[in-house]
């Protein structure tokens, strides 16, 4: 095994460690599905490219190994971090939109600030996740005393909210 894929099999790893995190995010319905398509779509289609000619001569030219089975390990890496890039940013929507903040705008925030730092910025400044009033069902914020549509009063409701609050 030479140094260049030992290097990317840690990071294929990582990758898919990350992938399967943001995953468990889709079984509560909080990763939309157009997310989970593109983040399936961009391993074949990497793999498929740096296989070709046209990614192997990129590669080459940028002083990476380019023989066919290094190329196919640097086209999966590369896939399953874009993937895991994708998932992250169906996340942070689907997260949004259930604590009511502008998922649009935190996601593209997330997608053009480099080196992660939108991500970070998200999870530094998203807001508390709002649960249904008891009353008129309407979302309210976690450990509200009362509803600010109806004001009923949600004693039985706050530990349930925040139990919930610490899953990510
Ligand atoms: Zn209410």
């Amino acid at each position: 095994m030479t140094q260049q894929s030992a290097v990317l099999l840690i990071a294929f790893l990582v990758g898919l460690v990350v992938a399967a995190v943001l995953l468990r995010a889709a079984t509560r319905n909080i990763l939309p599905r157009s997310a989970m398509a593109i983040a399936a779509l961009a391993i074949p289609i990497w793999v498929a490219y740096f296989a070709s000619s046209q990614g192997r001569s990129l590669l080459a030219s940028k002083g990476f190994l380019s023989s066919m089975p290094d190329a196919l390990w640097f086209g999966l890496t590369f896939g399953v971090f874009t993937a895991a890039f994708f998932l992250a940013l169906g996340y942070v929507y689907g997260d949004a939109r259930r604590r009511q903040m502008p998922a649009w705008a935190w996601v593209i925030a997330a997608f053009l600030i480099p080196n992660l730092i939108g991500f970070i910025l998200y999870f530094l400044f998203r807001g508390p996740l709002l649960g249904p009033c008891s009353s008129c069902g309407k979302p309210i914020r976690g450990g509200e005393a009362f509803c600010s549509h109806c004001g009923c009063s949600q004693g039985s409701n706050i530990g349930r909210i925040t139990a919930d609050n610490r899953t990510i």
